[in-house]
């Protein structure tokens, strides 16, 4: 079975403890390749690597480290192929979704910080004898945290940033998911990355993560998963003072008025209903609709949905591919069952399914609820699956309140032609991001991050560049 390896000081390495974790074939559910079960030492190996290499590579000019990064963005274009196969057999994932966008993303994300390096400036103050200038220095030795559903997307999220703005890293992707994050560190030998300036220590959250987290010289957190690991690191380093980014669950509302597009509406709500098997963090899990056109609605979304496709993530034609893990599979099918006690009515899936010559897969039907009120568990906890509710509502006010009654604040998405009323929703939502007669629509220089449970501090553009950088003013007069 393929062994995966860490990535410590430039060189693939056996995790010092020589055990390993199986790795789970979510379509098939049996065990396909081994993943390192690192622990504190082989943290302590990648921090030693990483603190070595800081000197240089945060005093390479500019321009020498933004090369590096774009060789990196351009040998995972050219394996695209390659690695996308690889990230739907590891996640479940269409195939078709890791070629269109996991993998384009991952390889943005290194050209976009790349670039982005460059044209980073800082401000000058002047005072009528002096002047002040503000430095932005990198921070030192920093860890990410990434999390399964989009492996190797958001896991350069992270990294990109933290080394192009000249820090090292010591970076751990998911244990259900580290297969794009090993194929990576292949590449980034071949791209010619120095030695210890990025670590890959693959393993479990407790062994690796919270090691990262909680080492005295780890500068800084950059970690995105569910809000409960969230807390937990939150706790842990904000009495070491460490600066931390947190990107946590979201519970999405989406609004539908009755003046949207309509069209448009319906085939954009499939998708941000179900890409991914939902599992996406911005996925609109409770759909609101305005009462007049909810009986329309629900006719046409259910028989949208049920023309979706559960098959193979091989297969070309499959929409809805494998749930990622035993656990979440389980997770998901339990909050179904809640559903239905909780007073819910299932219009179309509810089950688990098994595609031919897949008996022991992870696949579950997407799934519409009705009937079920905004405060009800099921409406108020992050399923993070192919589940939506569906909701009436008719006034702006009561469809506000609806929205806002979660604990999460991550991402909103509005339909409607009317634009006062797009931007008094927009205002008013408790949200880090809000798509109005679009979702999922990305440009890299905006901030990107969530309120409430659902995130401290923002990514993206120059929020990023921020994160991993400290401020120093330098008052000189004359
Ligand atoms: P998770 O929190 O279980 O794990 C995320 C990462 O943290 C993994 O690498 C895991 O090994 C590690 N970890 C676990 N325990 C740890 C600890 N004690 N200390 C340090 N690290 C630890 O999340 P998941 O199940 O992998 O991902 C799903 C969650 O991620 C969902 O809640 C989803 O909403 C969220 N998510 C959020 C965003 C966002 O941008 N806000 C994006 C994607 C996913």
């Amino acid at each position: 079975m393929k062994r995966i390896s860490n990535y410590i000081n430039g060189v693939l390495s056996e995790p010092i403890s020589g055990s390993y974790l199986d790795l789970y074939n979510p379509s098939t559910g049996q065990p396909y390749a081994k993943v390192p079960d690192s622990d504190v030492r082989d943290v302590e190996k990648a921090f030693t690597a990483a603190e070595e290499a800081f000197a240089n590579w945060s005093s390479m000019p500019v321009g020498d480290r933004s090369r590096v990064l774009t060789k990196i963005a351009d040998l995972i274009e050219d394996n695209l192929e390659r690695l996308a196969s690889a990230e739907s057999l590891d996640n479940g994932k269409p195939v078709s979704l890791a070629i269109q966008v996991d993998i384009p993303r991952a390889a943005a994300n290194f050209r976009f910080f790349a670039q982005a390096i460059t044209q980073f400036s800082t401000s000058a103050h002047e005072m009528s004898d002096a002047i002040n200038y503000t430095l932005r220095q990198p921070l030192g030795v920093v860890g990410t945290i990434s999390p399964w559903n989009l492996p190797l997307y958001l896991f350069t999220w992270k990294i990109a940033p933290a080394l192009a703005a000249g820090n090292t890293v010591i970076a751990k992707p998911s244990e259900v998911t580290p297969m794009t994050a090993f194929l990576l560190s292949e590449l980034c030998i071949e791209a010619g990355l120095p030695k210890g300036v990025l670590n890959i220590v693959h393993g479990d959250g407790l062994k690796v993560g919270a090691e990262i987290t909680k080492h005295p010289k780890v500068k800084a957190i950059s970690f995105t998963g569910s809000t409960k690991v969230g807390r937990e690191i939150a706790r842990v380093a904000a009495p070491m003072f460490k600066k931390i980014s947190l990107e946590m669950g979201g519970k999405n509302p989406n609004i539908i008025f009755a003046d949207c597009n309509y069209e448009k509406m319906l085939a954009t709500t499939v998708r941000s209903s179900f890409a991914n098997q939902g599992q996406i963090c911005l996925c609109g899990s409770r759909i609101f609709i305005e009462s007049t056109i909810y009986d329309k609605f629900k006719t046409d979304f259910v028989n949208r949905v049920k023309m979706l496709k559960v098959g193979p993530p091989s297969e070309s034609s499959t929409d809805i591919g494998a749930i990622v893990s035993q656990v979440h599979y389980e997770k998901i099918l339990s909050y179904i069952q809640l559903a239905k006690e909780e007073g819910g009515t299932i219009l179309t899936g509810g089950t688990a399914v098994f595609p031919k010559g897949h008996d022991h897969g992870w696949y579950i039907e997407p799934t519409i609820i009705e009937g079920l009120d905004a405060d009800c568990r099921t409406n108020q906890e992050e399923i993070f699956g192919p589940v939506v509710t569906i909701m009436p509502f008719d006034s702006e006010k009561e469809v506000l309140a609806y929205a806002n009654s979660t604990n999460y604040g991550l991402s909103c998405t509005v339909w409607t032609e009317n634009i006062s009323r797009a931007n008094r929703i927009a205002k008013a939502i408790e949200a880090g991001i809000v798509w109005v007669n679009t979702w999922l629509l990305r440009d890299l220089r905006t901030p990107f991050g969530g309120v409430k449970n659902s995130g401290v501090g923002r990514e993206g553009g120059l929020e990023a560049l921020r994160f991993f950088t400290e401020t120093k003013n330098v008052c000189i007069q004359f």
